[in-house]
């Protein structure tokens, strides 16, 4: 596939990888030109830290990869929500692809243009759709028949029209986490092929809606271009019927799910997929909509953390127990999730690949640890019998690939404030959402 071999130089990614933004200098990490002790010395830890070059550099990277064809991104808001992040990529020219109302109002606030937003999820409720129809957005993705009519009714009943793409469920498997797959036929996601030709053949009584396009996403992370041109096949197979009934289906969606390195190991990118994927796009002759999230931010921040205690059992077991806690990141709790995680300042430099299974350098100044953090829970953990160099109280980890599903999926548990978010540009760094009080998780409570 032109995958060209791993890291080089103590980069924190591949060297001819993916825009990560961060590297080791002179024994100290940084992003862009701004060192990470700095940036805790000014706010404190646990920090999110995300580098506005890697979050243009990736989004450029996808939408040069499918520029053969007229194509729309539309970045997944739940992956990294941020107004900061989500203004910097609609000043880009980035389209948005929410799930709920309340993404869609966070998208909106940071200068999304409506007509390049689209709304997914298959609980849509009645207040959102009137919001998402009274705003004008591009399309609905609508995932059951139940909601098509519940869509219609309410644009008939506002005297408008919604835009709506189908989100089918083509029974794909994108070989991915189980938890993370979405487009298979015992997902709760789409609407089954079989179905779809129902509702395709009584189209006509939607009076309020224009069936403009066919959406799959078929789960997170997709590791090869295969699942895709599956589902696009299946997809075009499915349009004779749509132009047989008059549909005047314009988009052809393929979702998110392209695949980030959390091992530094090599991956697919962008240009992988859209060498497989385009043609069978130019085949049909419809405008292409992506809805990556991951690929977008996921490499492009991390979490830092300080170590509180290092904890020895009689046993032999060691805890590292950092200030950052599940509650802060929920991947490697939710989904069994892998972080590279190293010191920011380490007396080992960072190898070029870490992976689960551990690796082979020599284990001279490495300790086997659990990295935990102090949320009363067992699955609590960031990584279990992981090698990292020996660290001291009041040193600082780097978990790293932290940009999508980090600060998004991260909630109070424990009454713990949410950590603050910053945002490095060059030389200089801003924050882009302040630490939580004490205040703020009593805030709503108080009459
Ligand atoms: C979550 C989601 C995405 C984004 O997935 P990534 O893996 O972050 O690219 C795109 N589309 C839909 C419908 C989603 O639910």
């Amino acid at each position: 596939m032109g995958i060209k071999k791993g890291v080089r130089g103590g980069r924190a990614a591949p060297a001819e990888g993916q825009m990560t933004g961060f590297t080791f200098r002179k024994g100290t990490l940084y992003c862009e030109d701004v060192k990470v002790d700095d940036i805790v010395a000014s706010v404190g830890s646990p920090v999110y830290v995300y580098s506005e070059r890697a979050v243009l550099g990736n989004y450029r990277e996808i939408r040069n990869a499918f520029a053969g064809v007229s194509t729309l991104i539309c970045f997944s808001v739940k992956s990294n929500s941020n107004l900061s992040v989500l203004h910097l990529l609609a000043l880009e020219g980035s389209g948005f692809d929410v799930v709920s109302g309340g993404e869609l109002y966070r998208a909106l606030q940071a200068g999304a243009d409506p007509r390049k937003t689209i709304f997914a999820g298959v609980g849509k409720n009645p207040q959102e759709i009137k919001y998402a129809l009274d705003s004008n957005i591009l399309m609905f993705n609508v995932e059951s028949q139940a909601e098509l009519e519940s869509i219609n009714t309410i644009a008939h009943d506002n005297k408008t029209t919604a835009r709506v793409a189908l989100r089918l469920n083509p029974d794909v498997d994108p070989k991915t986490h189980a938890r993370t797959t979405t487009g298979k036929k015992e997902n709760k996601f789409g609407i089954d092929l079989g179905m779809a030709e129902k509702v395709v053949k009584g189209a006509k009584r939607y009076d309020s809606l224009q069936i403009c396009g066919l959406h799959v996403h078929l789960g997170s992370p997709i590791m090869s271009p295969e699942p895709y041109v599956k589902a696009l096949e299946k997809l075009n197979g499915f349009l004779p019927l749509c132009r047989k009934y008059s549909l005047p289906i314009e988009y052809v969606n393929i979702g998110g799910g392209y695949c980030i390195s959390y091992t530094g190991e090599a991956v697919c990118r962008p240009a992988d997929y859209a060498r497989e994927v385009l043609p069978l796009v130019r085949a049909v002759g419809l405008k292409l909509i992506l809805e990556p999230g991951r690929f977008i931010v996921g490499n492009a921040g991390i979490l830092v953390t300080k170590v509180l205690y290092d904890k020895e059992s009689s046993f032999g077991k060691r805890f590292v127990i950092c200030d950052a806690a599940m509650s802060d990141l929920i991947r490697p709790t939710l989904y069994d999730a892998f972080h590279r995680i190293w010191p920011v300042n380490p007396r080992v430099p960072m190898p070029e690949v870490l992976t689960p299974k551990g690796f082979n350098p020599p284990k001279k100044g490495l300790a086997k640890v659990d990295i935990v953090g102090p949320v009363c829970e067992s699955s609590d953990f960031f990584a279990r019998d992981r090698f990292i160099p020996k660290i001291k109280q009041g040193e600082l980890l780097s978990i790293f690939s932290a940009g999508a599903y980090g600060f998004t999926m991260s909630s109070n548990y424990n009454s713990r404030p949410r950590p603050c978010e910053v945002m490095v540009r060059d030389k200089t760094f801003q924050v882009i959402r302040r630490r939580e009080s004490y205040e703020d998780l009593v805030a709503k409570e108080i009459g």
